[in-house]
């Protein structure tokens, strides 16, 4: 198995869902965490705590929005306060709005550029002058199946998601004779909150469907595996691109999407 003992990994995003699994996958490999994103204060302490315990290792937490350029510098400041220089920096945030363009909110497309694509220019510019000090680092992006093909009514998201794949690759080229990678990992669906909540939009969007219905027929319908991708699945990816071993993998757009994008 992977070791990744004594190394310090930030996740953003990490909550919830995507950003929850890898966090703990990262930790299950010895790393030590920051954790990041949104929610109830006591749920987010129980989950510090019970990973820490769980997997032996020092796991921290951080609120920064990821919106906010500011925020993400003091988070990882913040880390290397707590838990020593960023090894490893995980951009996993992101937020999903569904709508025809020209009903797409202003303010739903400023926040999505924002959290899905600037805020991991933003970290990777934070953590990239210690990464070439130390001449090691992984940095792995979560992008989407919608970072290499499109869907109607996901506008800001397929702009920002094509997005960070293009940063991955321009960074993993600024990089290349260092030991430091960045990649992007493109998931099909799965299901996390975020797609609990498309189900319910698509239905809306759909009228006549049935969650069911809207479950195969819209959101699997480009899925030939007709199955989720596992959270499991993502986070084995990750550890994966942040081992010694991977060293030879930058600049890859790596798909985790049942055959998604094997049309
Ligand atoms: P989720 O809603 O379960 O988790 C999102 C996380 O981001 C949460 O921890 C939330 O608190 C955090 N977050 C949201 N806005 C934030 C902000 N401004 N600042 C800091 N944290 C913020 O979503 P998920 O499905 O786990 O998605 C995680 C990532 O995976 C996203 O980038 C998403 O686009 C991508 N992705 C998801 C799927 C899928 O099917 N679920 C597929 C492909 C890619």
């Amino acid at each position: 198995m992977t070791s990744l003992k004594g190394q310090t990994a930030v996740v953003t995003g990490s909550t919830s869902g995507i950003g929850l699994g890898l966090a703990e996958a990262l930790a299950a490999a010895g790393a030590k965490v920051m954790l990041n994103g949104f929610g109830d204060p006591s749920e987010i302490e129980k989950t510090r705590a019970g990973l820490a315990e769980k997997h032996g290792v020092d796991v921290a937490f951080s609120g920064a929005d990821m919106s906010k350029p500011a925020d993400i510098r003091a988070m990882i400041a913040d880390t290397d306060e707590a838990l020593g220089p960023v090894d490893i920096l995980v951009n996993n945030a992101g937020i999903q709005h569904v709508a025809p363009v020209e009903d797409f909110a202003d303010e739903k497309w400023d926040a999505i550029i924002a959290i899905n694509m600037s805020s991991n220019f933003h970290a990777i510019k934070a953590v990239l002058p210690g990464m070439k000090r130390r001449n090691h680092g992984r940095i792995v992006n979560v992008s989407s199946a919608h970072g290499l093909v499109a869907s109607p009514f996901k506008t800001a998201y397929v702009a920002a998601k094509h997005g960070v794949v293009g940063l991955t690759k321009a960074v993993a080229l600024e990089v290349a004779e260092t030991g430091i990678t960045c990649n992007a990992i493109c998931p099909g669906f799965v299901k996390t909150p975020l797609v609990e909540g498309q189900i319910d939009a698509q239905a809306a969007v759909h009228g006549a469907m049935d969650r069911d219905q809207v479950v195969r027929d819209v959101i699997l319908a480009s899925q030939p595996s007709k199955r989720f991708v596992e959270i499991a699945d993502v986070a084995a990816m990750c550890v994966f691109l942040c081992s010694s071993t991977a060293l030879g993998i930058t600049g890859t757009a790596l798909s985790v999407d049942g055959g998604w994008t094997a049309r």
